[in-house]
């Protein structure tokens, strides 16, 4: 194992582990007051909720996967996942241990993504060649992904025949039936076949047949498929560490008011890894950031602890994509779909703003 050192002597040394939503926005606000380490399994940062839009326009992704080095010009990326935790240390898969002042975990969800921002490129390349090539598309799975992903094809290229099978009641679980129905009736109306409550088996097509078989008996034939399933929480590694009595039995992180990791002075949780009672979306995750930087940069000034920052739980929104124009609103009041809610997000995907928070230019990939 190879120790590195502070390159700044004074500086107090934060460790970030997880270059995602909320981790890159932390370690970006933090870079300047201290001497920052951020740490993750790539090179980039993928703003996810457009790399729908990315599978049928490649080119979209040129502004939607920023290396970590483009707005941590003032710390230090290293490009390998964390395997352990120590009170005072960070190990990671390469042997690197870096030792900390403060640590911020932000390793959401689990996702076996390439490493390098040119191979994700050519990844989306690949995905859109493939749904361009095909005349019936699969998608397994009816959650924001599948409904995202059958929506942007459904748009772009409505001559296919795409068939979306999910294993729950209704589609979208995690917001409410209304919302579920819009996005339903939305499909329907844009030829999309929705089979719901039923497994695909995937083996179930040899060789040549592109026929697989649901658990209800039917079958559906298509040229490729995609798997749009959930990806499980990036958390199973923190039980080897020194917090695994911090994981409730979710795997999620428990952190009091202020973020930090229940019991730990020094150590904050953000982003959907936290056990924190409301939706899991990127737009939370950035301001669990904001007050976690918040708290690091005041305690690292010697402030006094009763001047923390609480975090509060506001109102639930989530806003799913239907293709260029349409989208599905659920606020906590109303529920709406349709180019109104579409202006929202649909045509930039909230990517300029996203890219504008990190301090980049919202337009122009250098
Ligand atoms: C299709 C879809 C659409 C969505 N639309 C929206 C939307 O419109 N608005 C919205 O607000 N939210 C949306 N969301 C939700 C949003 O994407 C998540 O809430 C957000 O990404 C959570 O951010 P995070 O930083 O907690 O985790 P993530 O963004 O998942 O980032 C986790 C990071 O940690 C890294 N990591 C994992 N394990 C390790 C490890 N051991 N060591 C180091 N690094 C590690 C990963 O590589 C990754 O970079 C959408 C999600 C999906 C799937």
């Amino acid at each position: 194992m190879e120790r590195t050192e502070p390159e700044s002597g004074n500086r107090r040394r934060v460790v970030v582990i997880g270059g995602g939503i909320a981790g890159s926005l932390a370690s970006k606000s933090l870079q300047f007051d201290s001497d920052v380490t951020l740490i993750d399994p790539k090179e980039y940062f993928e703003i996810t909720w457009a790399s729908l839009r990315s599978m049928v326009e490649p080119s979209f992704a040129e502004r939607t996967l920023i290396n970590h080095k483009k707005y941590l010009q003032n710390g230090r990326v290293v490009t390998s996942p964390a395997v352990n935790i120590t009170n005072s240390e960070v190990v990671t898969a390469d042997g690197l241990v870096f030792g900390y002042d403060y640590l911020v975990l932000a390793t959401g969800h689990n996702d076996v993504l390439p490493k390098t921002r040119q191979e994700k490129l050519s990844q989306y390349q690949s995905e859109y060649e493939k749904i361009k090539s095909c005349e019936s598309i699969l998608i397994v799975g009816g959650g924001p992904s599948g409904v995202e992903l059958a929506a942007e094809i459904a748009v772009d290229f409505p001559e296919k025949k795409v068939t979306l099978v999910h294993n729950g009641p209704r589609l979208l679980e995690f917001v409410g039936q209304k919302a579920a129905d819009k996005a339903f009736d939305w499909l329907n109306t844009k030829k999309v076949e929705v089979i719901l409550n039923q497994r695909v088996d995937l083996s179930s097509a040899s060789d040549g047949d592109k026929n697989y078989r649901t658990s209800g008996g039917e079958t559906v034939h298509a040229d490729c498929y995609f798997l749009c399933i959930g990806k499980p929480l990036s958390s199973e590694w923190l039980k080897g560490t020194v917090l695994n009595d911090n994981l409730d039995g979710k795997g999620r992180l428990m952190v009091d008011e202020y973020l930090r990791v229940k019991g730990r002075k020094n150590v904050f949780a953000i982003g959907d890894i936290t056990d924190i009672p409301e939706m899991k979306q990127g737009y939370i995750a950035e301001k669990h950031a904001s007050v976690a930087t918040k708290n690091i940069k005041l305690l690292m000034s010697g402030g006094n602890e009763k001047k923390l920052s609480s975090y509060k739980p506001g109102s639930d929104i989530a806003i799913i994509s239907l293709g260029r124009k349409d989208s599905l609103a659920q606020f906590p009041f109303m529920t709406v779909s349709g180019c109104v809610p579409g202006l929202l997000k649909s045509k930039d995907l909230f990517v300029g703003k996203t890219r504008k928070a990190r301090g980049l230019d919202p337009n122009i990939v250098d």
